[in-house]
This record gives structure tokens, sequence and C-alpha cells, in this order.
């Protein structure tokens, strides 16, 4: 789950790291007042999930309150694009004013879990502002990771590592340490799978600040969390990954034009990969589990067909528990209650294969049957590309 920069930046305060004053604003005119209550100087910034907003227009420094209700009101109610919103944007509904800082340098500090240690990791680059996927591209050495064992947890020696990995002034070597500290308390507390502050500055004062904040909670540590539900922003989140968590089916949208129904994450998985080798583009991720009704199965083509880019359908499934005639019931009854308006591959194998093959036989809907996995594969990205698929 994501938040916004706001909401992470409350957080933050909680937990010790030190942010510019800020207040949340709705309108230009609350935007204006909240510059005058921040001294005048101030910087607007749009409110959506996605990063990258500065080189986008969703960031501005403005001199006076009647600049930031300017800004503001160049922002709201709009959709800003950015590298990472994809091409139709966020809609901007909330700016954050907050006092501006003085930047002398700018860096990069992050706290997120190292899948191959199996443990947390800091993140710290004195190249901060970039994107950190750009950053590792282009400069991979300039990017520090400093591991932290889950059995000692965050001490002071890794603050240190940090702060020389940073460049930074002796005297900056205790406070970043307490800010990793308590970045640290925050990653480890709340479930977190991404804590980032990027940039984190020093100022021309000499104080460390994080000026933009990124919290994401890891989802499956989200019922230890009550106290976050109320963070989630239905409005930023994609509303076909909404519609499918609802009916408990497992879904992530890609772009492409190929949809994707399979059980099991593996198969589901090497399905995409299977699809990329063959020159497809998958539209999605699906895993309709181990358990799926024909309402699941009904549920998962309504989703699939709502995206207007999908050309063609694959259903790979491998019985195992999940019988094969349960999936082509679910495929009959959901041709009946949505119109199945493009080619659909099917592909059964495993248990009660043959009694799913005769139910979608007999059903006389005009489904291109495989036995096997390349060869389904084929039919469909040959399918999405407007070829006839024998
Ligand atoms: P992002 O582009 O979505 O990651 O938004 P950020 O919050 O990181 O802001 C982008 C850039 O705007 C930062 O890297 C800074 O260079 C600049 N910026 C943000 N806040 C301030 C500020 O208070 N003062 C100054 N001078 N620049 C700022
Ligand atoms: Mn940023």
């Amino acid at each position: 789950m994501k938040i916004h920069e706001y909401q992470a930046k409350e957080l933050f305060a909680e937990y010790g790291i030190p942010t510019p004053a800020q207040i949340l604003a709705r309108t230009p005119e609350e935007a204006e007042a909240a510059a005058r209550s921040l001294g005048g100087g101030c910087v607007v910034k749009a409110q959506i999930h996605a990063g990258g907003r500065g080189k986008a227009g969703g960031v501005k420094l403005a001199k006076t309150p009647e600049e930031a209700r300017a800004a503001a009101a160049a922002m709201l109610g709009k959709p800003l694009v950015t590298k990472q919103s994809g091409p139709a944007g966020s809609l901007v509904r909330k700016v954050l004013v907050t006092a501006c800082a003085d930047i002398e340098k700018e860096f990069y500090l992050s706290l997120t879990m190292d899948m191959e240690r199996a443990c947390p990791v800091i993140v710290a680059s004195a190249a901060g502002g970039t994107e950190i996927e750009e950053l590792a591209k282009t400069d991979p050495g300039a990017i520090a990771r400093i591991p932290v064992a889950p059995e000692t947890g965050f001490r002071p020696y890794h603050g240190y590592e940090a702060a020389r990995a940073l460049g930074l002034p002796e005297a900056q070597k205790k406070p970043l340490t307490a800010i990793l500290s308590g970045l640290y308390r925050l990653f480890t507390e709340k479930d977190c799978s991404l804590a980032e502050i990027n940039p984190l500055v020093l100022t021309k004062d000499g104080r460390l600040l994080a000026l933009d904040a990124k919290v994401n909670f890891d989802d499956n540590g989200l019922f230890r969390h009550p106290e976050l539900a109320e963070l989630r922003d239905p409005g930023e989140e994609d509303p076909d990954e909404a519609r499918a968590k609802e009916h408990g089916l497992s879904y992530v949208s890609l772009g492409g034009d190929i949809g994707c129904l399979v059980n099991g994450a593996g198969l589901a998985m090497a399905t995409l990969d299977m699809i990329k080798a063959l020159g497809g583009e998958p539209a999605n991720f699906l895993d309709v589990g181990g358990s799926a009704t024909a309402g699941k199965v009904t549920a998962a083509f309504e989703i699939i067909l709502s995206s207007p880019s999908v050309k063609a359908i694959l259903v790979n499934i491998f019985g195992g528990i999940m019988k094969c005639d349960i999936i082509a019931e679910g495929i009959v009854e959901a041709a009946k209650a949505v119109s199945i308006r493009v080619p659909l591959v099917v592909r059964l194998q495993g248990t009660h294969a043959q009694a799913g093959r005769q139910i979608l036989a007999g059903s006389g809907l005009a489904i291109i049957p495989a036995d096997g996995f390349r060869e389904a594969v084929e039919k469909a990205v040959a399918a999405s590309k407007g070829a006839c698929a024998e």
C-alpha cells in the first residue's frame, strides 16, 4: 500500500525525522492562506502517489502567497503525468504547502528489504534528487548498500557508515544517525516495504531535513496495523486492481494486450515470461488462486475485458486442487454474463482436464483450444496480433 507524501511526513515527524513545516490544501485559496501562515515563501507540491513530480511541474517554488495560489490553481483538479504515473497521469486533489528550504546539497536515503540477504538494507547515495532507478543503471557505484541484521537491529555504526557513504561533514554524523534510527523504527514497526527520503538535504544553515517522503507498506503486514487503514486513498489505486482485490483475486495491471487468467502465481509468472519470449505483451498478471468459483472466474473475465487494449485472452490452467471442469464451467458462465469480444485461447491440463474440455466443446463458444504450454501462448500471441490462429 502506498500513501501520500504529506502522510509519510506526518509519520516521519512521529519518528523524530525532521521535515519542513507543512499545511495541506484542497483549494488555491487554502494554499494561499497556508503560504501566508508559513511566512510567504514556500513550496507547493502535488499530492499523488507517483514520484517524479519535480520534473513534471508538480513541485513549484513560490515567493509569495499569491504565487502559491497560482501554483495550486495550476495543479489542482488536473491530471499530473510523471515518469511513474503512466500516460493518463493521476488527478491532483490536494497540494502540500511546505516551508521552503535553502539547499546546500541533496542526498538519497532509504530503507528497503534486501531479498537475497533476507534483511533490511540502508540505501544511501550522495547523488540525491535523481531517481534511484536511473542512478542504479547509469552509476551503480554511486549507491551504497548497508545491510542491517535483524538480530542486532539498527546500531550507531550503521549511521556512521551511511554518513561516510554520503560524504557528510563530521558535525552531521550524529543527526544522520538519529534520522536513520527513526527511519529503521518506522520501517520495522509499520511493516514497510520501503521508507525513502529523496532528497534528504543539508540546508545552508547546516541542518538535515527530509524534503520528500515515500513510505510503502507490505500488504501482507497490513492486518497488524488497523491504524494505517485510514491512510488509504482509493482514488489513487488502479480501479481494476481494487476490483480484483474485492473478489479475492491476485491481479496486477501491466499495460499489454494479452489478458491472462492463470491459476497459481508460479504458473502465472511463467506464462508472462513465455508471452514475452514469444513476442507478445501481457495485459495483466492474474492468479485466480486454488479455490476459484464460477463467480470468481466471471469477475476475472469482466476485469480483463474492461480494458479496451486487450486483444486476446489466454486461460492457462493446471488443475491440481483446482479442477479443470470448475474453470470450464466458470468460463461458460462468464461468457453468458459478459460478451467475450476477443479471441479466447484455453489450455486445461491436470485434474478433470478431459471433463473441462468437454464442457467447453459442448458450450458452443468460439474457443481456441490448446494442449501444450508453448502452443497456447503461440496461439494467444498470434491472436493478439490479429493473425488467424487456426
Ligand atoms: P519528486 O520529484 O516527486 O520526487 O518531488 P520532490 O519532493 O523530491 O521535489 C523535487 C525537487 O524539488 C527536489 O529534488 C528539490 O530539488 C526541489 N525542492 C523540493 N522542495 C524544495 C525546497 O524546499 N527548497 C528548494 N530550494 N527546492 C526544493
Ligand atoms: Mn523526491
